[in-house]
């Protein structure tokens, strides 16, 4: 029903824009979700520009999913910008390149906005802005799949959506899980954060390019790109870049948070669902985001690492909201300044956006790959909801995309019954907070979830 659903509206929907179509799938959204205020004006409207040159970077060696790298210099040597600083021979893993020209100062331990502890190189800049990696034009017809794979994995290219997943692995499905389409996500549904829809503006034939290459590495016949509705310019410029490519189709999508989860994204475009526990190469897709498409063109194209990144800095707390490209290993403070400092004294300092973002205790801490905004909160609006008890309207229930009941999880872990807890699929849970921000109670769903996750891990790994 829901395909023959699909079909017709795909069909019924299709606009034709010059000679360019767009799939309309703002009708085939998933069930639940919630529509936070979206913040985008505060930064939708500055054009990605360059960040100041850091005096002082600190590289973290574990900014990927997998095993962390070793440094591969010692203090005092020269390094050179896109020059292998860490490394590792694990086959889930990254290099981790300097982002800057000068001298290793320090290898030493730092705090990442993520909360972990990691080995850092700190390298200081000597002003010279000297590459060490020769730059190129590469054409994609010269490449195999298997040169192409292995320029990703050079490259140091993880999701630059969050996950932080090497992108070599994601491209290398095993035998008996083939791909046939590979979707660029641009939905970018995290309120505030607008570097994936300037992204998009600005270079959306290096996007187009960059599927290309992933689609060739993959074997895959279709290519998507999925953008919210609320980001017409952005449609509109994919659109117009996608022209002529007869297998890429770009298509709008219902403005609602999740909608740029992965298995959100499968869902609406493919109409096919990823099992629990299972991954968009089971349903023979592979999303990767837009900053992270970026990389893979810069790599394969021009032989460049990624060593740099479009971060949003917004928020109404801060003077001047901007989307920068930023060196890897950047001082946040140095990014504070840039933005023109507070304007008024800030209550929250969060990594990444509202709803999945992590807060910061310090600004003594370095950006990674894997952050994409910096997101600076008033004191009213970081003050804490107040707390009370459950009234069992189930609105957290409906929200949650993934189809779980947050209040019984939470009551399992108030109880510290984890058992009963697993019971209810927290493991599942995409930590969305979408059930914590409609809950009427306030209750803390998200972080109850997370600690029943973390009980349910720890007993796992003691019975293997
Ligand atoms: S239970 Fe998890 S997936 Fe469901 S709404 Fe809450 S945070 Fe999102
Ligand atoms: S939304 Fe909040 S108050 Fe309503 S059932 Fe869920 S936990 Fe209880």
């Amino acid at each position: 029903m829901r395909e023959a659903l699909a079909n017709a509206n795909r069909f019924l929907h299709r606009k034709k824009e010059k000679e360019v179509e767009i799939l309309d799938l703002k009708n085939l959204t998933f069930r639940g979700g919630v529509h936070p205020d979206g913040n985008k004006d505060l930064s939708n409207q500055a054009p990605i520009t360059r960040a100041k040159e850091p005096a002082l970077v600190s590289i973290s060696m574990h900014q990927h999913t997998g095993a962390p790298c070793e440094p591969t210099v010692q203090v005092g040597d020269t390094v050179k910008i896109g020059q292998i600083i860490g490394n590792t021979e694990a086959f889930v893993s990254a290099p981790i390149h300097a982002s800057i020209s000068g001298t290793v100062k320090e290898i030493t331990t730092i705090t990442t906005p993520t909360g972990m502890k990691t080995k850092a190189v700190v390298i200081e800049n000597d002003g010279r802005e000297e590459l060490g990696y020769i730059e190129m034009d590469r054409k994609l017809e010269d490449l195999s799949a298997d040169e192409l794979k292995k320029i990703v994995r050079d490259a140091g290219i993880t999701g630059l959506g969050g996950a932080s997943f090497p992108a070599h692995v994601k491209f290398a499905p095993p035998a008996d899980k083939p791909i046939d389409s590979v979707i660029i996500n641009g939905s970018e549904c995290e309120p505030y954060l607008t570097a994936d829809q300037l992204t998009m503006q600005t270079w959306p034939e290096k996007i187009i390019r960059a599927l290309e290459a992933i689609l060739k590495i993959l074997g895959a016949p279709n290519g998507y790109i999925v953008i919210e509705d609320n980001k017409p310019e952005a449609i509109k410029a994919m659109q117009d870049a996608a022209a002529g490519h007869a297998n890429i189709q770009v298509a709008a999508l219902k403005t609602k948070y999740p909608q740029g989860d992965e298995k959100r994204v499968i869902d609406v475009v493919l109409n096919r669902q990823v099992p629990s526990g299972g991954l968009p190469m089971d349903v023979g897709a592979v999303v990767s985001n837009v900053s992270t498409a970026i990389a893979v063109h810069d790599a394969v194209y021009r032989n460049k690492p990624l060593y740099e990144r479009v971060i949003t800095l917004t928020g109404h707390a801060l003077a001047e909201p901007k989307n920068l490209i930023v060196k890897m290993g950047t001082p946040l403070e140095e990014l504070i300044e840039q933005a023109g400092g507070f304007r008024e004294t800030p209550g929250k300092i969060i990594s990444g956006g509202p709803m999945m973002g992590m807060a910061q205790p310090t600004l003594h801490t370095f950006t990674i790959k894997g952050m994409g905004g910096l997101l600076v909160l008033t004191e009213e609006e970081a003050k804490k909801p107040k707390t009370s008890n459950c009234i069992n309207c189930a609105r957290c229930v409906e929200a949650c995309p993934v189809r779980l009941e947050p209040l019984q999880i939470e009551r399992a872990v108030n109880a510290l019954d984890f058992d009963r807890a697993e019971a209810y699929r927290p493991l599942d849970c995409i930590e969305c907070g979408a059930c914590s921000y409609t809950c009427p109670a306030k209750r803390p769903l998200v972080e109850a979830i997370r600690l029943a996750k973390y009980e349910i891990r720890a007993k796992m790994q003691k019975a293997r």
